[in-house]
């Protein structure tokens, strides 16, 4: 998905997000597989390869969220988008109950359930790096 994207502009990426995914918030320093600039509306969706279009993301995010750039709200049904990095704030969207990522709004919702960011593996990992201070 981001094989010809600039060094200049993934260092940029990296940067602005501190090194974490911006989805789920794993510091690159926590795990072996390299965070990938994520494009927020996929190619495939006329998303264009520029800075405002790109999010930090960690492997397993990036993969989860593929192709999408939506689903429908758990709770109402209704087609909602993926929270957005760059023109929403993660506190407004979700909130951390421990190693648990608690989505607070339907962008949040759908963000959660299809990025999978609760799922018990994701789960034990931060349990164990909140431990070990690397999270969040
Ligand atoms: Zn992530």
């Amino acid at each position: 998905m981001s094989e010809d994207i600039p060094v200049a502009l993934r260092r940029l990426v990296f940067e602005r997000a501190g090194g974490r995914c911006e989805y789920c918030l794993l510091p690159q320093a926590a795990v072996v597989y390299h965070h990938e600039p994520d494009h927020i509306i996929p190619r495939q969706h006329g998303g264009r390869t520029e800075a405002d279009n790109l999010a930090l993301a960690c492997t397993r995010c990036n993969r989860n969220k593929g192709p999408n750039i939506g689903s429908f709200d758990p709770q109402t049904s209704d087609l909602v988008p993926f929270y957005n990095p760059r023109t929403q704030v993660w506190k407004d969207h979700f909130q951390l109950d421990g190693p648990v990522i608690r989505p607070l709004t339907p962008q949040g919702r759908v963000t959660v359930k299809i990025l999978r960011l609760n799922d018990p593996a994701r789960v034990e990992e931060r349990e164990q790096l909140i431990v070990v201070g690397l999270y969040p």
